[in-house]
């Protein structure tokens, strides 16, 4: 029998959210409620002024190979919103419209990623990041806890910037960064992400900032652009996406914003694998999300808030989950150790799916997270609530003999 699959780690990587899932529908079909706390997939429709614009345009005709960097109307577009929401100066050149924030990754890591190169991927981490590293050829990634430390009480600017130094080898060619960050909703501030900016001029390292969820931020929290920082546009892949700010997910519609000095590999590098990217009529319709009125993000971002807070309020007396507030992006990292009480972490993640809670293990973001669980924000209140309320009846009963 020949081997029809390519002998390439990278396609023999599971998914954890993928198994979660499976178990939880296999529930519904027979019949079970289940309250989907697993994935981030936001509930809301996409805003109807959006969807009209699509369909605007196709009518229109905007129905051909577009250029291969984007649709110019919507670059100008996002060098506009990127000067006044993120402080970052750049040209239409230097953006590139891609098929959501996860195609911009991927292309950011085959741009810079030579075989040795490692990327110091801050952690946890997305859950997609060990596989797009696993598509540049030859790269490796290592994973730095740093979230954890970084919330209030944590570690200070020059701690974490020593903790960096420390953690960097000869071959470390960039950092990863997501603020707000996918698991922990935590949001660097100016000085640590000053910090992050200090090591990298001295160390001539890049990084690629994903900011995914710039525009779901609580409590105050501000997001902060790297990029903006002094010196450090020209060192800087920054990765958006139309996904979470507009409930845009299965558009794929996302951008990176790169130095001039990438001009010449990330335009044909879209072209030479996507002919042209994206659907032109999506990128006039994202156009529209970005010039038009923006009270559909802030009544979004309102709903998560709820939720977040139904989340803490339910679970603020179970001392057996412990979640440090989130202030950003549409999920909780729960502190399960005293709820697993010695068992394997997906034996707890299975027992809450026995009571129709679906979560997703702390171990798909990375190998130090045996101990968490991730808890999605962005479906219906009521199966928050009602998770939240499951969760505290569940571990308030007498500990198991
Ligand atoms: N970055 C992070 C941290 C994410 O959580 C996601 C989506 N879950 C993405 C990027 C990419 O999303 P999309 O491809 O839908 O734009």
């Amino acid at each position: 029998m020949p081997q029809l699959i390519a002998d390439r780690p990278v396609l023999r990587m599971t998914s954890d959210l993928g198994r979660v899932m499976a178990a939880a529908k296999a529930r519904e079909q027979a019949g079970e409620r289940v309250m989907h706390l697993e994935r981030g997939e936001p509930d809301f429709e996409t805003p109807p002024h959006i969807v009209e614009a699509l369909a605007k345009a196709a009518r229109d005709g905007e129905t051909h190979y577009p250029d291969q960097r984007g649709v110019i109307g919507l670059r100008e577009a996002l060098v506009e919103k990127l000067a006044r929401e993120n402080g970052v100066a750049t040209h239409p050149d230097d953006i590139v419209v891609t098929a959501g924030g996860t195609h911009g990754l991927f292309l950011a890591m085959q741009a810079l990623l030579s075989p040795g190169d490692e990327l110091l991927v801050f952690s946890p981490h997305w859950m997609a990041i060990p596989k797009l590293v696993g598509f540049a050829a030859g790269a490796t990634m290592r994973s730095l806890p740093v979230y954890l430390d970084l919330g209030p009480g944590g570690w200070t600017p020059a701690e974490f910037a020593d903790r960096l130094r420390a953690a960097l080898a000869p071959n470390t060619k960039g950092i990863y960064l997501n603020t707000p960050n996918n698991p922990t909703g935590v949001v660097l501030d100016r000085a640590q992400l000053e910090a992050i900016a200090a090591v990298a001029r001295e160390r001539d390292l890049w990084v690629i900032s994903d900011e995914a969820y710039e525009h779901l931020l609580f409590d105050g929290a501000k997001h902060v652009s790297l990029a903006s920082l002094p010196g450090m546009a020209e060192r800087t892949i920054g990765v958006y996406t139309f996904s979470k700010s507009y409930a845009m997910t299965g558009w794929r519609v996302g951008y990176v914003v790169a130095p001039p000095a990438m001009r010449p590999v990330l335009g044909p590098l879209l072209a030479f694998y996507t002919t042209h990217g994206v659907f032109p009529a999506a990128q006039v319709a994202a156009r529209a999300a970005v010039t038009g009125p923006q009270d559909c993000v802030e009544s979004m971002r309102g709903a998560y808030d709820e939720r977040r807070r139904l989340l803490l309020d339910g679970l603020r007396d179970c001392a057996a989950i412990a979640i440090p507030a989130p202030r950003g992006a549409f999920y909780a990292f729960a502190n399960v150790r005293e709820a697993k009480a010695g068992r394997d972490l997906w034996a707890l993640v299975d027992e809450w799916l026995g009571f129709g809670v679906a979560a997703l293990p702390g171990t798909a973001f990375g190998p130090d997270f045996g101990d968490w669980v991730r808890l999605a924000l962005c479906t219906r209140r009521e199966d928050v609530a009602e998770a939240a309320k499951r969760l505290a009846a569940h571990h308030a009963a007498p500990a198991r003999t």
